[in-house]
């Protein structure tokens, strides 16, 4: 595996967000080209960037990220930038955002299914996933407000 994790030099296209993607642990842009190329050959073309601040009230329910069709721009929440957030719900966050793109939402005469049975399957291909929802389970009680 000839891994470039680790280095410092970054392409000059990304230093301008660097503010919004560079986290104190986790550095959104490098995950998600990780991601992208991994299970999206490294084709889609999202941007990406923290959002929200790490002191967020339990009150208002939080998202873990969010997908902005009309934008292509992907949010992720800063309270998942802390050490003891592990690299794979990081990923998996940021793989769920990605599938909004590539599987929009199904429209039927009822309603809108965002997270439909399709979409679902292929969330369940991410290489942690039983890892990354138990993680979430942990999180959604002790940060969130419940569903
Ligand atoms: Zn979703």
């Amino acid at each position: 595996m000839s891994s470039t994790r680790g280095s410092t030099k970054r392409s000059a296209s990304h230093k301008k967000n660097s503010i919004t993607q560079k986290g104190d642990y986790y550095n959104l842009q490098e995950i998600y080209q990780r991601v992208n190329e991994r299970y999206f050959e490294g084709k889609l073309a999202l941007s990406i960037a923290w959002v929200g601040n790490k002191q967020a009230k339990p009150r208002t329910r939080i998202m873990f990220g969010s997908y902005n069709q009309r934008t292509q721009h992907i949010k992720i929440h800063r309270r998942l930038d802390a050490s003891h957030v592990p690299m794979h719900f990081i990923e998996f966050v940021i793989y769920h955002e990605m599938l909004h793109h590539v599987l929009p939402p199904i429209l039927t005469r009822r309603r809108r299914r965002i997270h439909h049975p399709v979409f679902i399957q292929r969330e369940r291909e991410f290489h942690a996933y039983d890892l990354a929802m138990s993680f979430r389970e942990e999180v959604k009680r002790n940060w969130f407000n419940k569903d």
